[in-house]
């Protein structure tokens, strides 16, 4: 039995998955964002209970919005109870068990990789078109996580120069929570699509924004069209890093169905020109792929 826990800012939810990955318990409540022994004392009743039920000690996997540094100290802003908190550590204490613990691009990736039509691509990139725009690579199933535990984090690449000049003869230079400037985040997230649009044209939420594009509003048209290009080019020069056999797309702006088909239009002309495009997809699996992934981190 495969435990995994979202840990969100407002909720956890928890779900356990058998042998053949079917989902069989699920459970949320809250998050004590701010009282530490709470939050350990909260998954540990969780674990307990359906070690009862279940019969068998489930596996345990974390997906956090944060990382994870080397020493296991947590670092995330969503949840303050867990920041610089040794997470990993005292839950094993309490549950007597290993704990593995992703952030949660990582776990959507996983939970898209693990997904039946996806298990012939050995490469997965997930890209989350979220609030922010962040990314997870998952080979033969398994989180690649890097030194640092930031592989996949593409959010934080700067705008390719070709990207910045297809925005026109003033574009704006967006400050990034990172501290750095220019940081794809800024520009490819659904924050940033509303962003890029407050700054050309006027302040509209992300779907306003499509659904004047879909009426044919010369505003709206010419600058998803902008879009378009901008995306392609970014994810052109990520595509070529990486070179994944597919790509699936998470959060809100993946919702947008006409990326579907712009994508494999546009995105040869900005890879080398022996490579072929990826299978670009939407995730399969929506607000269940964090639990499914952190679960999933014990699958390999
Ligand atoms: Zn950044």
């Amino acid at each position: 039995m495969y435990y995994g826990f979202d840990v969100g800012g407002t909720k956890i939810e928890f779900g356990a998955f058998d042998k053949q990955l079917n989902r069989v318990a699920t459970e949320r409540h809250p998050t004590p964002t701010q009282d530490y022994p709470a939050l350990i004392d909260t998954l540990v009743r969780l674990v307990e209970k359906y070690d009862a039920e279940l019969g068998q000690k489930g596996t345990i996997g974390i997906g956090i919005p944060g990382s994870q540094a080397e020493d296991g100290t947590v670092l995330t802003v969503n949840v303050p109870a867990a920041n610089g908190q040794s997470l990993r550590d005292d839950l094993q204490a309490r549950v007597g068990r290993e704990v593995r613990i992703s952030n949660d691009a990582n776990c959507f990736a996983l939970s898209e990789a693990w997904d039946v039509q996806a298990q012939s691509a050995k490469t997965v990139l997930g890209l989350i078109l979220g609030t922010g725009f962040g990314g997870g690579l998952v080979i033969n199933g398994k989180v690649i996580n890097g030194k640092n535990q930031m592989a996949g984090e593409v959010g934080h690449m700067r705008m390719p120069i070709d990207a910045w000049l297809r925005l026109g003869d003033k574009p704006p230079m967006f400050d990034c929570g990172c501290g750095n400037k220019g940081c794809l985040d800024n520009y490819l997230s659904g924050r940033g699509f509303e962003q890029l649009y407050a700054h050309f044209y006027q302040p509209l939420s992300a779907i306003e924004i499509i659904e004047q594009y879909r009426q044919g509003e010369p505003d709206a048209v010419a600058f998803v069209d902008c879009f378009f290009d901008v995306l392609a080019m970014a994810l052109g020069g990520v595509l070529t890093a990486f070179d994944p056999d597919m790509v699936v797309l998470g959060g809100g702006l993946s919702n947008f169905d006409e990326l579907y088909q712009a994508m494999p239009e546009r995105l040869p002309a900005h890879l080398l020109s022996a490579a072929n495009a990826p299978d670009i997809v939407k995730a399969q699996h929506g607000d269940a792929g964090g639990v499914r992934g952190a679960a999933f981190l014990h699958l390999t």
